[in-house]
């Protein structure tokens, strides 16, 4: 926690600004930088080994593979379901655009499903399009925010089709009890900047499932027996070691792999991450239930069995018109508060209608109106009350005055 100031009002807090990384790190790159051994595969004890190890201990699972961003583990996630070519793959129109990327990458076709104001999957669009040959799904839990993922789960356990979770912003949210990216057959997380835990860039799969892993482990770069490495957590890894066998040179190797200085920097923060999930959760939701005594403003509320841990708010604008819109985030960002309007700026990477790169990219009319009025404000976790007081007071003072100037002209 920062000191706060007890004269006047708090200056607006740089939003861009991460959480120093613990002391710690430095000590494990000095090492490193004395035995040189930056490659993961140097010894049997190296950091990226025991960073797999301590994250599949924290979420219970039997596997944990570190690889070099959330994008990678997503891509292996689906080379390791052994899809055919031009597989259909299920994913939400509203994500990043890594996540139609990595479907393109692993020679698959993304299809779209709607998204509704409260930016989780609409169940409705997402059962008609699982029938349309869908051979897998990805579950983007896009800003941390949960879809039904009961609801998902039993659709597509109905059908046999595989779920892999994109958890890249969902480090620590729990949903009924479980672990967001533990629910479907591999989840798959992301140790960059803006994440729960910052390395820069990176990203883990975690799964329970041998075959899955193996497959991920050799096409992650595993070459020869590099993957004796590998170890089922806290058990024999008899299973692990047959699928590996069976997999021996029969798979192309992407070369994905974590350097030890990225592990270096990510294993000190894993005991940290209770303390940023609990904090980060109190400042959204001081924020939200700010914002929400306003009529302009809408925090949708979480799902029953979802316990966040956001890094960050979404909000919808109500009853504006599209100028409105645009005067509002100007006005913050003149303020210091940069409002990203998600489907209002140019190129968003989370605007599906600039994922040109898919073929025969679809209209999705609730989602494209959702974007166009839903609103990103980062709310880093290391913030006080009175840094979220600020940043509220400069989002609902902007909105103040357009509307005032609105009545003012007339219009
Ligand atoms: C950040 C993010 C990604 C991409 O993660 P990288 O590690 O940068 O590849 C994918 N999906 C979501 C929802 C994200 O927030």
């Amino acid at each position: 926690m920062q000191p706060t100031s007890t004269a006047g009002p708090v200056a607006v807090p740089d939003v861009h600004q991460a959480e120093p990384i613990p002391a710690a790190a430095r000590e494990a790159i000095d090492a490193l930088m004395q035995t040189a051994d930056l490659f993961r595969y140097n010894s049997d004890e190296a950091p990226v080994t025991l960073l797999e190890a301590e994250f599949a201990e924290m979420m219970g699972t039997r596997y944990a593979l570190a690889v070099s961003s959330c994008s990678a583990a997503l891509f292996l996630s689906l080379k390791a379901l052994g899809l055919p070519r031009d597989a259909r793959v299920l994913i939400p129109g509203f994500t990043f655009a890594a996540v139609p990327s990595s479907v393109i990458h692993a020679d698959c076709k993304p299809v779209l499903c709607e998204v509704g104001t409260n930016y989780r999957i609409n169940l409705a669009d997402f059962e008609a399009k699982l029938d349309q040959d869908i051979a897998a799904v990805i579950i983007s839990h896009m800003r941390g925010h949960t879809s039904d993922m009961d609801a998902i789960m039993s659709l597509c356990e109905a059908r046999s089709i595989p779920v892999i979770e994109d958890a890249a912003h969902s480090l620590g949210t729990t949903w009924g009890g479980e672990k967001i990216g533990t629910i479907g057959q591999v989840g798959c997380f992301s140790f960059q900047s803006y994440k729960m835990i910052n390395a820069g860039e990176g990203g883990i799969l975690v799964t329970d499932d041998a075959d899955l892993v193996a497959r991920a482990v050799i096409m992650s770069g595993a070459y020869e027996h590099n993957w004796k490495k590998h170890k089922r957590r806290g058990e024999n890894s008899s299973d692990l070691e047959e699928a590996f066998e069976r997999w021996q040179n029969q798979l192309p190797l992407y070369n994905l792999r974590m350097n030890n200085l990225s592990a270096a920097v990510i294993r000190p923060q894993i005991p940290e991450l209770a303390r940023r999930v609990r904090d980060g959760l109190v400042n959204h939701d001081y924020v939200a239930g700010r914002l929400n005594q306003s009529p302009w403003f809408d925090v949708p509320p979480c799902l029953a069995p979802e316990v966040r841990a956001p890094d960050s708010i979404q909000f919808n604008l109500v009853n504006l018109s599209d100028d409105q819109v645009l005067a509002f985030a100007a006005l913050s960002a003149q303020r210091g508060v940069k409002v990203q309007v998600f489907g209002m700026s140019t190129d968003n990477a989370r605007a599906f209608w600039n994922w040109q790169f898919i073929e025969d990219l679809p209209e999705l009319p609730q989602t494209r109106a959702m974007l166009m009025r839903a609103c990103d404000v980062r709310l880093p976790v290391r913030l006080t009350q009175p840094e979220c007081d600020a940043i509220t007071d400069v989002l609902l003072g902007a909105m103040d005055d357009i509307l005032g100037e609105a009545r003012a002209y007339g219009t």
